[in-house]
């Protein structure tokens, strides 16, 4: 099944009628910090912080009320316990036992099930997938799922229905979902707007399999959780393999220092992934001067220890 823009126009007629769309403002401090014009999209608005609430939304509306499985250690987590909750329809949820206690208590906010089993994503991945086979429940991979990348390509159409002019979007990567929906909605709206990618040099799972062009296993060291996976997804790795511009890589740090900035100059707690995009612009400031640009806030669930680490690090 080839995924189109028509695919996420029909995810719009769903979203928007639970969400209303998300602000986008510039901020000048900003600009001159960035040496360019940028656009926020603050998807950490969105009642679970985080644009994932988009794609959870667009599949749990066509699963007419079906039991899912899945397995998550965040926002994916969040978005599928909302959106069942408010189809009425039944969430469990994988975790691994080192989940923090904050995270299952707003899955479970929500009234759904967590599990809580196996070292890694990859052991909550198989005993996810042991579990819908013998209950029949529907397993949803929070990266191969088309409903979800038409989901969150939403997103993408609030930005260039109203910015078809702009030089570039760029797009934190964990699964390379958003990514992979950005340049469908930009082939077909925005032809000449670049989508550039960026992940974490310590999680770079999707970026290798992207420069490889074969989906690629990686250490997963990332404090950004949005960014942290261990392993590329094929769906997303298979869109973005000829529309994906460009893939950049920044630290760890880089990101904490661009969450400071995101604080002070564009009014916005952001968690490390939804930094990320500014992170990569301050980090290759070349490739962006002079232009208007859009980066994508894409949460702002940053825990506990992530906050005090900003407040500590310099
Ligand atoms: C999931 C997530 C990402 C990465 O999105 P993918 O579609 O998995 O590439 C980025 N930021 C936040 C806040 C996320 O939750």
């Amino acid at each position: 099944m080839e995924l189109t823009i028509d695919d996420v126009r029909a995810a719009r007629e769903v979203v928007r009628r639970h969400l209303p769309p998300t602000p986008m403002w510039s901020y000048p401090v900003l600009n001159a910090t960035a040496g360019a014009t940028v656009v926020v999209k603050h998807e950490n608005t969105q009642p679970v912080g985080a644009f994932k609430i988009r794609g959870g939304l667009n599949l749990l509306a066509g699963l007419r009320g079906a039991p899912t499985i899945t397995y998550s250690t965040g926002n994916h987590a969040q978005s599928m316990a909302y959106a069942s909750h408010l189809v009425g329809a039944d969430c469990t949820v994988v975790m691994p036992t080192g989940t923090t206690p904050a995270k299952v208590a707003a899955v479970e906010a929500w009234g759904a099930d967590v599990i809580l089993t196996g070292a890694d994503l990859a052991d909550a991945e198989a005993h996810a997938t042991s579990l819908a086979a013998a209950t029949g429940a529907h397993l949803v991979s929070p990266g191969d799922t088309p409903e979800l990348v038409a989901g969150v390509g939403t997103l993408y159409l609030e930005i260039l229905e109203s910015r078809p002019d702009l030089d570039a979007i760029v797009v934190p990567i964990g699964s390379g979902s958003g990514a992979a929906a950005a340049t469908i909605v930009a082939r077909a709206l925005a032809p000449d707007c670049a989508i550039i990618g960026v992940q974490s040099t310590a999680s770079p799972a999707a970026h290798d399999a992207w420069r490889a062009g074969t989906d690629q296993t990686r250490p997963n060291r990332t404090r950004a959780e949005g960014l942290a996976t261990g392993r590329s997804f094929a769906l997303p790795q298979q869109i973005l393999r000829d529309a994906l511009t460009d893939f950049l890589l920044v630290t760890d740090d880089q990101i904490a220092g661009a969450q400071r900035v995101m604080a002070t100059e564009a009014h916005t707690l952001t968690e490390g992934a939804g930094a990320a995009p500014l992170a990569a612009i301050l980090t290759h400031p070349a490739r962006f001067t002079g232009q208007d640009v859009a980066i994508v806030c894409t949460g702002a669930n940053a825990s506990p220890q992530e906050l005090a680490l900003l407040a500590t690090t310099r």
